[in-house]
């Protein structure tokens, strides 16, 4: 069985974790980021020439007081026609005008420590050949890394793929 959820999902799953499963995806943690669909492309950059698919924008000079925006450009990432301008921005809701708001939703990211990136190295350990555990937490978040993960998780079933 493959147990592909966020680790601190998959420890609340197991009725009786051993003492490594405990440890190890016990050592990762999420932070929760409200994230907005909408319209409003003044959290782009103001040159179309300057826009980039993942585009970052610090409301301040100090990051610890600031809140970091990054806004994703969807006419670029999924290719949709020119001038449907929609945004989907990481952050908060600062800057966005309310009546452009689309959607809003809340997205949990891993939290990358020193703690969380040595158990990495150790979660081999948890495939038992009867449970296998996969997801983007395994490398650094991302979509390939949820994908390799998959694929190692199978692999340690005895699927190759
Ligand atoms: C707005 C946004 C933009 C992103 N853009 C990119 C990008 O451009 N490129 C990129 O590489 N990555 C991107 N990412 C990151 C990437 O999408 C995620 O890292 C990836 O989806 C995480 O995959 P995962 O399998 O680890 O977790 P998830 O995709 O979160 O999957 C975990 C699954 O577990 C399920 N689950 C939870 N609890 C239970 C339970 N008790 N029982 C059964 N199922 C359960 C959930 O429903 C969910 O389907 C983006 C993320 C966000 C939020």
């Amino acid at each position: 069985m493959v147990i592909a959820t966020h680790p601190d999902q998959a420890l609340r799953m197991l009725a009786d974790p051993t003492a490594d499963e405990k440890r190890l995806l016990g050592a990762f943690t999420y932070s929760r980021n409200p994230t907005v669909l909408h319209t409003d492309t003044s959290l782009l950059p103001r040159s179309p020439k300057a826009r980039a698919s993942w585009n970052y924008r610090m409301t301040g000079c100090e990051p610890s007081t600031a809140p970091v925006h990054v806004s994703y450009d969807m006419e670029r990432l999924q290719r949709l026609p020119a001038g449907s301008g929609y945004v989907v921005t990481l952050g908060g809701d600062t800057g966005i005008a309310p009546d452009r708001v689309v959607e809003r939703m809340v997205y949990e990211h891993p939290v990358y420590t020193p703690a969380s990136v040595a158990a990495q190295k150790e979660l081999p350990r948890l495939n038992t050949g009867v449970t296998a555990y996969a997801g983007a937490w395994h490398g650094w978040g991302f979509h390939e890394d949820g994908c390799r993960s998959g694929v190692e998780a199978a692999r340690s079933l005895g699927v190759d793929w």
